[in-house]
């Protein structure tokens, strides 16, 4: 990575954990950058990604306060290949951009990137290590219905818009397996959290070097 800090890309399919991982590294006091937040700040009203979405599709995108109608723009982009190239090609720089100017912009030893497409959509290589929190599909299925209050179906088809869970582990760097009770998350990411304070502090060596 060009940026002097150690970056952690923190992935796994939906309803892994992904959140509740993270607020354990920000109990470190380790910054996040969070790219469903920054997904959602680059469409919001008065920016560029929703005037160049408003231009490209017309002012039906919009609701009365607005603010982006997702449901409309996900008809608009659903079996539209070329309107969804459009779209990724529209926002994913700008999504890209903004992670890494909150990475530049972060104090703490190291920081950790939340995207929960960190391999489908190639972020991996902004990232210098990755972690994927792992649960096992059917896991996946009943903690998703409980949170969401979705059927069992939503979530498949959810599912089967994702890598699968082999993919995934396949390019992890280390896993955090959140099969188990929320105590026993607490030391896989202490364990983890000191490895990377250790490698921060390797890479900081090196560039002062
Ligand atoms: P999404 O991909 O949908 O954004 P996520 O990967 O961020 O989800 P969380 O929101 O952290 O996942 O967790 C999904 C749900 O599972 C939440 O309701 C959370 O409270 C619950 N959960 C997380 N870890 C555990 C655990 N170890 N035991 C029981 N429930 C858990």
């Amino acid at each position: 990575m060009s940026l002097n800090k150690y970056v952690v890309g923190l992935t796994g399919g939906i309803a892994s954990g992904k959140t509740t991982v993270a607020n354990l590294f920000a109990e470190y006091g380790i910054d996040l950058v969070d790219a469903d937040i920054i997904a959602r700040e680059v469409v919001s009203i008065g920016s560029d990604g929703l005037k160049a979405i408003e231009q490209h599709f017309g002012q039906s995108l919009l609701l009365t306060d607005g603010s982006l109608d997702r449901s409309a723009l996900r008809a608009q982009v659903f079996d539209n290949p070329q309107q969804r190239l459009w779209l990724n090609n529209l926002l994913h720089p700008m999504i890209r951009q903004k992670m890494l100017d909150q990475v530049q912009a972060s104090t703490s030893s190291y920081v950790i990137m939340v995207v929960p497409l960190l391999f489908e959509n190639h972020l991996d290589s902004l990232v210098d290590t990755t972690l994927v929190v792992d649960i096992a599909p059917e896991l996946q299925i009943s903690r998703t219905m409980q949170r969401d209050g979705v059927s069992k179906q939503q979530v498949e088809h959810i599912l089967a818009s994702q890598m699968t869970r082999e993919q995934r582990l396949a390019k992890a760097d280390n896993i955090i397996d959140n099969q188990g009770e929320y105590e026993l998350l607490r030391s896989q990411v202490l364990r983890l959290h000191q490895q990377y304070l250790q490698h921060a502090a390797d890479l900081e060596t090196n560039v002062n070097d």
